[in-house]
């Protein structure tokens, strides 16, 4: 375990001790796809968000999402991440301060990726985003064999990829992707109705990737009616309008990530469930280029700034550290262990000893 991942635990411990076990600690991990670490820390790109390639109109953008400080920028962009997360929980991956997250896999490509940050694990089989069932078991079928979280698991995203991913086949988890529709059992209000009308009528041109706007909306209904304890979110626009070069809807959907993160951790927070009993952590599956504006558009192997990548965290027992800019590495991989280390300590506040579960993953 790295010394950045354990000094977090490491504060959270001292911040639990003398509180008597607790509920079980709800999980939810949200990704956007390909979101470079560039843009959480430093916002829009001046060479990508003045180049009319890239941008079609680069003085409006320029009014969204510019200005000439990293801090001001950046907090135009990603208000949550800057106002809130920032304020009271902790943000992982500023190189500039040679504070790292790297990813493992050697391929950067999202399969790869998602491998790796949910079953912490590296697999050279992995190499493509074919529709392939993972050999490799992850976090979430884990926690829903235990009992504190069985059948309270439950899994959205906007790639269709994700049943073979999280190999629903093999668990059974609830996988809701591209699109599926929100299921009768699972609620008939009128909402999943409406999303379900939506998906079914009123997309002509259905992609592998659905709106992540309906996905939230899907993963929202499904929270509200089902009260699951461990809930994944993968969101996949930022990524697509990236290979397709557009820098201005790539942050525009940047943009509204922050928006939706905004309205899932208001939701928690006010909820009885939910509220101070929750951790929400936020990431992404792969970096993307960084030494040209074109690079930017691409990622893989052989496209330098690919395996970097970012974590933010907020909730119970995640200390406000921050924008850490200690000089630190950690790798995408150990954020299974890092989750189980932080739950199995609140399931047991005082009995819980640093470094106990190291290696169990
Ligand atoms: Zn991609």
């Amino acid at each position: 375990m790295r010394t950045l991942y354990l000094s977090v635990l490491l504060l959270a411990v001292v911040a639990a001790k003398g509180q008597s076990a607790a509920a079980p600690l709800n999980l939810f991990i949200v990704t956007t796809d390909g979101f470079r670490w560039q843009e959480v820390f430093s916002g829009a790109d001046s060479s990508l968000i003045s180049n009319p390639v890239f941008t079609k109109d680069t003085a409006l953008a320029k009014l969204m999402y510019w200005a000439v400080a990293p801090e001001e920028r950046r907090k135009k962009l990603l208000p949550f991440f800057w106002n809130v997360i920032a304020a009271q929980g902790s943000l992982l991956g500023n190189r500039t301060y040679a504070n790292r997250v790297n990813t493992a896999n050697l391929y950067k490509i999202s399969y790869a990726g998602y491998n790796e940050l949910l079953t912490g694990s590296t697999d050279l089989r992995i190499f493509s985003n074919q529709r392939k069932n993972n050999p490799n078991s992850n976090l979430l079928e884990w926690l829903d064999k235990t009992e504190a979280y069985h059948s309270r698991v439950a899994a959205f995203s906007s790639w269709d990829v994700f049943p073979y991913i999280l190999n629903e086949q093999r668990n059974h988890l609830p996988v809701n992707a591209g699109y599926d529709s929100l299921s009768a059992t699972v609620s008939v209000s009128e909402n999943a109705l409406m999303i379900n009308a939506v998906q079914d009528k009123a997309i002509n041109s259905k992609t592998n990737t659905r709106y992540d706007q309906l996905t939230f909306l899907t993963a929202m209904e499904y929270i509200s009616s089902k009260q699951p304890r461990v809930v994944y979110m993968s969101l996949g626009e930022t990524d697509e309008f990236a290979h397709s070069g557009r820098y201005d809807l790539y942050l525009q959907r940047a943009n509204a990530f922050d928006k939706m993160l905004e309205q899932l951790w208001y939701m928690i927070q006010s909820s009885p469930l939910y509220k101070n009993n929750s951790v929400l952590i936020v990431t992404t599956d792969h970096g993307r280029g960084k030494n040209s504006p074109r690079a930017w558009k691409s990622h893989g192997p052989l496209v330098a700034g690919s395996g970097e990548v970012w974590q933010a965290m907020i909730g119970k027992g995640i200390p406000a550290l921050g924008e850490v800019k200690t000089r630190d590495m950690v790798y995408q991989k150990e954020l299974p262990g890092f989750i189980r280390e932080l739950l199995a300590r609140e399931a047991s506040a005082d009995a819980w000893q640093p470094g106990i579960y190291t290696g169990l993953w």
